[in-house]
């Protein structure tokens, strides 16, 4: 998988990243769903693993255009987790009282704990994506951001957090079928609000500013992987193998008893 991830200090151009790539699993959607099965298994198992241990936290930070599948990759591929070990964290417009702080106030406060698993479903990049597209604040603010990020991500993963940062690839064209997808279908029509149309108008300025976060934060500690997303099973099957692969990278074990066991009469 190591081709979808962005090398550090390397800028990147998204045109070169196809969103519809599934080099990861050329069998196809059949072979790809029954891989993700067997995936979310060894997940469940990792994940009872790393809530017993307690000891380390993983963070996996969503981000990508409206549409990209930020909800449908927490539904699918963490749903079948312990909930007592995952904390999904979504961060939309900030209220007033978030605004009286700095940006990264409300989202320290949602990082995950001791063995859990923490899910951005968008995060601070906003701060460096929706801001500067929608002229929130100047360039001589939002620009500092990214040192800002880079130092805070180090901080967490010096002390004890993974971080995972993926961005869901879609194209113009998917977006524009899931978007009328929205429009069309009554269950989902309460997703798809006036923004979406004035940020699809903004595409082309949204690309670049992804373009310049993930060339720029893209760090040793915590790397950006860019997963192409126009087919919903390769995305699930993507996430959770980078999920899966971090976790068994961390190899997190049951504590020992502190009590001698035997010694207890039941
Ligand atoms: P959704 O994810 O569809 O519920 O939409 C959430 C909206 O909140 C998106 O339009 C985001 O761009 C916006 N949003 C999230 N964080 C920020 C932020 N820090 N500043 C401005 N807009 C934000
Ligand atoms: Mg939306």
């Amino acid at each position: 998988m190591d081709c979808y991830c962005v090398e550090p200090g390397k800028r990147i151009k998204l045109n070169d990243w196809d969103p519809q790539d599934k080099e990861f699993c050329p069998d196809g959607k059949d072979e790809g769903v029954r891989r993700l099965e067997s995936l979310k298994q060894k997940l469940y198992d990792l994940q009872v693993r790393f809530f017993a241990e307690n000891k380390r936290k993983l963070l996996v930070v969503l981000q990508g255009m409206d549409t990209a599948g930020k909800d449908g990759t927490i539904r699918n591929v963490f749903g079948g987790l312990d909930p007592q070990g995952i904390r999904v964290a979504t961060f939309g417009k900030p209220s007033t009282r978030e605004l009286k702080h700095d940006y990264l106030w409300r989202i320290h406060r949602q990082t995950p704990a001791k063995g859990q698993i923490g899910i951005f479903n968008r995060s601070h990049y906003e701060d460096v994506l929706a801001v500067r597209v929608r002229h929130l604040m100047p360039k001589s603010v939002w620009s500092k951001r990214f040192g800002h990020i880079n130092d805070f991500e180090r901080m967490l993963t010096d002390e004890g957090t993974t971080i995972i940062k993926i961005f869901l690839h879609i194209s113009f064209e998917e977006q524009r079928e899931r978007l009328l997808s929205r429009k069309n279908t009554p269950r989902k029509q309460w997703k798809l609000i006036p923004q979406d149309v004035e940020d699809r108008k903004l595409w082309p300025n949204y690309t670049e500013a992804y373009e310049d976060t993930l060339s720029q934060t893209s760090t040793r500690h915590a790397p950006w992987w860019v997963v192409p997303a126009d087919r919903k099973w390769y995305r699930n099957l993507l996430v959770a193998s980078l999920v899966c692969d971090a976790l068994q990278k961390l190899d997190p074990q049951y504590p020992t008893p502190a009590y001698d066991i035997s010694a207890i009469e039941i």
